[in-house]
């Protein structure tokens, strides 16, 4: 077929013309159509490009090459001229190249060294409704430039399934195109039944539905999606056990296989065939004449993993939406037939779309990278969704603690480092440290063995138990060794499964172990770390482990208990099954599991003991000595402790005799305050004087007097406590003096002279005065006691009369009033006639 034919030539006319004058395009259109490999050459073509180049990026490896290579064929060229193609570790391109295909990472990683992107006249951002976290974070750096450096840059965004709307927007202004491909109808089947994958794994089903739709019809070019590599073999395997297969030709695809086999998965066959592939069929490569999908509903899908701290990749249900874009590929050339390895009832309940990774995965890696490259922080960037705070703290606590960032948050000299290794920045840490500890095998193994799912299987009986210490023997330094001893005895017995499954080890995951250690391994040597050719100690193994997981150092809270303090505050119970001994420990696994009551507790595994003196010269910055005073009730006195403190974990602490006098002084003066202590000065008077300072201060604000608020009773006790240690010391001390003392003398005198504690009575008698705050002070006197005082007596400049308790001779009182005048006047005529009686031997007049 003539390329000219494909869809995405109908908008051909319109995308140039388009692109001449915005320069931000959204390009729609179904898988197939030719988004990948016709745009670019389209744009070059026509002179868009000037003499710049088109950087077209894609979230996976495999398509990047098998685009590159098929555009250079169909452009007669040879790979690594015109159109090339470059990858982690791999750039098969020169300075000639104008079509060059990137994953998504490399981009942005240029982008860092080269600010301006010279050269760079376009950014075609392919499969963008994946939405990694990659791909968003390219696209806001583009924007970025675009807005400021390179209004000249073109930025086209495509996609078979982008939605409208919030794309629009953010890349407003912009021009959306849309073309169509023919889609012919796709019937989807489900199971009648739940699939129970421990029992029939998805390659056996998948072989079982695919011998059913055989005995129904015609045989036609089939493509199976597997989660991964290894499900994709056995899925192969089976299938060629499969007599309904026979005569077709059965092709894995997926990153992992050589070029070749990869070639020969795209290429085409005048037989049928049946291609094995992970979800890199599902839109970013076309597999031609496709008339039959079974799809295991399954993939990997990158992950935040709270227990570990890190993105994992786990085997996952797929959405909903990436089932729809898998059952489209059987209706490209004719209609189609999907065969669903779940029932429909499963499919309701799936999610409608995949979460973006920027709002699920851990940003350390890309924080990392783009602050060692001076290029801003994460926060700043023109998002299309911004990622969360909580994300956000957490990525930098994180670089802090493995000292990629210092206190000022700055990237530190080792961060700089760390950011020249494509991974999480736990695994550059460790690397890194097990370069300069001579450990880089044991610890490429170990950053392999926390990836993906444990080795062990979980639960194992009595006896395999015992087996497995037969074969393996007892580990104390750290749950790694243990595991690290199971990843050797899979891999010499060449991952069979019987002789792992009476260890309780699982043999594919101990195969996919030796991958991705492999992977560590390779990194590290095209790092440049040395790799050492002696067995390593353990000390040193277990010194990296802590390098990169020193967020996660714990402390038994006392000899013989599974119960954990942490860094940060938190603690935990370590795992019943860890073999590790010692007070002070590293965990790789921080689990919330709830409980039968629904309780949740925090249960830490894979650990690894670890010595204080280790912490000490590792993270020398991260100690701190304060001291603690503490009031001890019992004791009635304040004790001081010295702790040393690994961030805020305290590793010991001493007893400090006598206690720093400033902090136990303020400390007795709460225990004051809180009425724990009480002192035997403080008394009526004490409260008199701040009922009248009070008083007084609201009657009379021209005086300038304030109220006694919380904190000024705290001030005036922390100097009455100063020097002292305990209760008893403060038992003598003057408390009333100590506030008047406190208070300057001019006002002093002013509370003294406008609400006394004493009034002198027109009779010449002295009345002590009561206050309370908020009411008129007040006064109790017998009647005798007040003849000769005509008018209620006033203090506060007058402002405020008093209020007199009459009392008769038994001290019993007779009224309460503000207005003795009219006492004299209404009442006491009356008041004098009934006490004349009953006490005839008073006076009365
Ligand atoms: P889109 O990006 O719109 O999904 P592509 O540009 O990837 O479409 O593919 C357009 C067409 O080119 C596909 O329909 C397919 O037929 C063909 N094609 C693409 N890559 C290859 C390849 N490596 N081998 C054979 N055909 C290919
Ligand atoms: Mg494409």
């Amino acid at each position: 077929m003539d390329r000219r034919e494909l869809p995405i030539f109908e908008i051909e006319r319109e995308l140039l013309a388009r692109a001449a004058e915005h320069r931000r395009l959204i390009v729609r259109a179904p898988t197939g159509s030719g988004k990948s490999t016709q745009i670019p050459q389209m744009l070059l073509d026509a002179g868009l490009l000037k003499s710049g180049r088109a950087v077209i990026l894609q979230p996976r490896r495999l398509p990047t090459r098998l685009l590159a290579a098929r555009v250079a064929a169909e452009r007669g060229a040879k790979l690594g001229a015109e159109v090339g193609y470059q990858i982690r570790f791999e750039n098969i391109a020169g300075r000639d190249t104008r079509i060059l295909y990137e994953t998504e990472g490399v981009l942005l990683r240029q982008m860092l060294s080269h600010p301006r992107l010279d050269g760079v006249a376009a950014i075609l951002f392919d499969e963008f409704h994946e939405r990694h976290l990659y791909g968003d974070v390219t696209l806001a750096r583009a924007l970025q430039l675009q807005r400021a450096a390179r209004p000249d840059l073109l930025l086209v965004v495509m996609s078979a399934t982008l939605p409208s709307g919030p794309l629009d927007e953010y890349l407003a202004p912009c021009a959306a195109l849309e073309a169509h491909g023919r889609l012919f109808p796709v019937i989807t089947e489900y199971l009648d039944r739940p699939a129970d994958f421990d029992r029939t794994p998805p390659w056996e089903a998948a072989a079982a539905e695919f011998e059913r739709v055989c005995r129904e019809g015609e045989p036609s070019d089939t493509l199976v999606f597997m989660p991964g590599a290894y499900e994709i073999s056995r899925t192969v395997q089976a299938l060629e056990n499969s007599p309904a297969a026979r005569g077709r030709i059965i092709l894995p695809l997926h990153g992992e296989l050589p070029t070749a086999d990869q070639d020969a998965a795209v290429a085409r066959y005048d037989r049928p065939k049946i291609i094995v592939a992970t979800n890199v069929a599902e839109s970013s490569l076309t597999i031609e004449g496709v008339r039959l999908v079974v799809d295991s509903g399954l993939a990997r899908i990158p992950r935040f993993d709270p227990a570990r701290g890190i993105n994992t990749l786990l085997v996952e249900k797929i959405s909903r939406a990436s089932a729809d874009q898998r059952a489209g590929r059987a209706g490209r050339t004719a209609p189609g037939r999907c065969v669903r390895l779940w029932t429909e009832r499963e499919h309701a309940e799936r999610p409608v779309q995949e979460v973006p990774e920027i709002r699920r995965l851990d940003l350390s890696e890309v924080m990392l990278t783009l602050r060692a490259a001076g290029a801003g922080d994460l926060r700043e960037l023109p998002w299309l969704e911004p990622p969360g705070v909580r994300a956000l703290d957490r990525a930098e606590m994180l670089l802090r603690d493995l000292g990629a960032l210092d206190e000022k948050q700055a990237v530190t000299e080792l961060g700089r480092r760390m950011a020249g290794f494509p991974v999480h920045p736990r695994y550059a840490r460790m690397m890194i440290a097990a370069g300069e500890h001579g450990c880089v095998r044991a610890v490429a193994l170990i950053a392999a063995l926390t990836q993906g799912r444990s080795l062990w299987m979980r639960k194992p009986d009595k006896s395999t138990l015992e087996q497995r210490e037969d074969v393996l023997g007892e580990e104390g330094a750290s749950d790694f060794f243990g595991l690290m001893r199971a990843f050797r005895f899979a891999d010499s017995r060449r991952y069979d499964v019987g002789a792992c499954n009476r260890l309780g080890i699982h043999a594919n995951t101990a195969r996919q172990v030796r991958a991705l250690a492999g992977f560590f391994l390779d990194l590290a040597e095209k790092t440049g770390l040395k790799i050492e050719a002696r067995a390593p100690d353990t000390d040193a193994i277990c010194k990296c482990i802590l390098t990169g997981f020193s967020d996660q150092v714990a402390k038994r809270l006392d000899a013989g208990t599974l119960r954990c303090q942490l860094v940060h505050g938190r603690k935990g119970v370590l795992a019943r099954e860890s073999a590790v001994q010692g007070p002070l420990l590293v965990v790789s696994e921080v689990r919330e599991v709830e409980g039968r009551g629904g309780e949740l507790s925090v249960i830490l595994s894979l650990a690894t003991a670890i010595r204080a003196e280790w912490l000490e010269e590792l993270f020398p910055g991260d100690f701190s000595e304060p001291v603690d005073v503490e009031y001890d009730a019992a004791e009635r006195r304040v004790v001081a402790w010295r702790r040393r403190m690994f961030r805020d974990l305290p590793l010991e602490s001493k007893r400090v005799d006598p206690p720093p006098a400033d902090a136990a002084g303020d400390l007795l003066a709460e225990e004051v305050i809180n009425g724990r202590i009480k002192l035997p000065h403080w008394d009526e008077t004490t409260d008199q004087w701040i009922a009248r300072v009070n008083s007084l201060a609201a009657w009379c604000p021209e005086l300038g007097l304030t109220a006694y608020s919380e904190e000024d009773r705290w001030s005036v006790l922390r100097v009455l406590c100063r020097g002292a240690v305990s209760a008893r010391d403060l038992k003598d001390r003057p408390v009333t003096a100590v506030f008047k003392d406190q208070m300057d003398p001019a006002r002093r005198a002013l509370v003294e002279k406008h609400a006394p504690e004493r009034i002198e009575l027109s009779n010449g008698r002295r009345a002590r005065l009561t206050y309370t705050e908020g009411e008129p002070p007040h006064i109790a006197q017998r009647i005798q006691d007040l003849y000769d005082v005509k008018e209620t007596p006033r203090i506060a400049k007058g402002r405020v009369p008093v209020v007199v308790e009459i009392l008769g001779p038994n001290h019993r009182p007779v009224q309460v009033t503000r207005d003795l005048a009219g006492f004299w006047r209404d009442h006491y005529p009356r008041v004098k006639k009934e006490m004349q009686r009953k006490y005839p031997k008073h006076e009365w007049r």
